[in-house]
């Protein structure tokens, strides 16, 4: 018998994975997590039926949600991961020699426990003695935190149940408090081909909280449309200005500086979301 996993993008995309063995299901106090071994993309974390993660094309995610902000900053020494309690994007933080600590806010206890467990190659980094893992609301660890980080990395997942409110200006307001004067935050923002308008409604509002607001691109094949936005927002640092000759090599697969600088060039229907005011 062929048992496939489908994904429904929306009421009419559907996107399916031919599974290999079931690991863990689990429903958890927020959503519901599957676990699965898949023949095209190898283990994959889903949450609501939803992909997350998968062992084969995480890499492109978490290293542009990660690399980009980080080379962007001077001298990040404090980040702050909201989501992302499959540890990819705190594996890549700890890439930068100047991280000294790295907190991992997750809502959901599950996700860190069944990382850990099933998926160690995304989440080898989260007993590393510089990261903290407090399970909990990152709303509300974001409003109890002031000045205190760096880089904030919000690695969400879409906006529906507990990730509501990290799409609200009020959690965006909150976040510049809580980052340094000269601190920078960076958001995944969805798919451009299912997700316009709230895209260009992230943009409006991170534009009016932070004085530099920009966004970038990478290419994610499980993801919906493949096409992925970034958004960032910056108190002081310029990610176009940044001088990629000056970009240390690091063990990367996706990210490169040149790719640090093409990023941030849309397709014009991409520019046309973000700048439509
Ligand atoms: N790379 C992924 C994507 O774009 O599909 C996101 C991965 S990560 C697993 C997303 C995490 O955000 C989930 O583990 C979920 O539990 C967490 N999350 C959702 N809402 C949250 C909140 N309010 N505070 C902290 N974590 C939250």
């Amino acid at each position: 018998m062929e048992l496939w996993f489908t994904e429904n993008q929306d009421e009419n995309l559907r996107f399916s994975l031919k599974v290999k063995e079931t690991l863990v299901v689990e429903k958890t106090p927020y959503q519901h997590l599957a676990i699965l071994d898949t023949y095209q993309f190898g283990k994959i974390l889903t949450l609501d039926g939803i992909l997350q993660t998968t062992e084969k094309d995480e890499f492109i995610y978490h290293e542009m949600i990660v690399h980009v902000p980080l080379f962007t900053h001077k001298n990040p020494k404090s980040v702050l991961v909201v989501g992302g309690g499959d540890g990819g994007s705190v594996r890549e933080v700890l890439k930068h020699p100047s991280v000294e600590r790295v907190v991992l806010a997750e809502i959901d206890e599950a996700v860190v426990r069944n990382s850990k467990k099933y998926l160690p190659t995304i989440s080898q980094a989260l007993d590393d003695p510089r990261v903290e893992i407090m399970i909990g609301d990152g709303i509300k660890y974001v409003n109890e935190h002031k000045n205190e980080f760096d880089v904030v990395i919000v690695d969400s997942t879409d906006p529906l149940g507990p990730a509501v409110g990290l799409f609200t200006p009020d959690f965006y307001k909150a976040v510049y408090e809580c980052l340094k004067e000269d601190g920078i935050i960076v958001a995944q923002t969805e798919s451009p081909f299912i997700y316009g308008k709230l895209i260009n409604k992230l943009s409006k509002m991170f534009k009016e909280i932070y004085p530099i607001t920009k966004a970038y691109i990478a290419t994610i094949p499980t993801y919906p449309g493949s096409l992925w936005t970034f958004t960032m927002g910056s108190k002081k640092y310029d990610p176009e200005e940044v001088d990629i000759n000056s970009i240390p090599r690091i063990d990367t697969k996706y990210y490169t500086p040149e790719i640090h600088k093409a990023a941030f060039v849309l397709p014009k229907f991409v520019k046309d979301i973000f700048d439509e005011v």
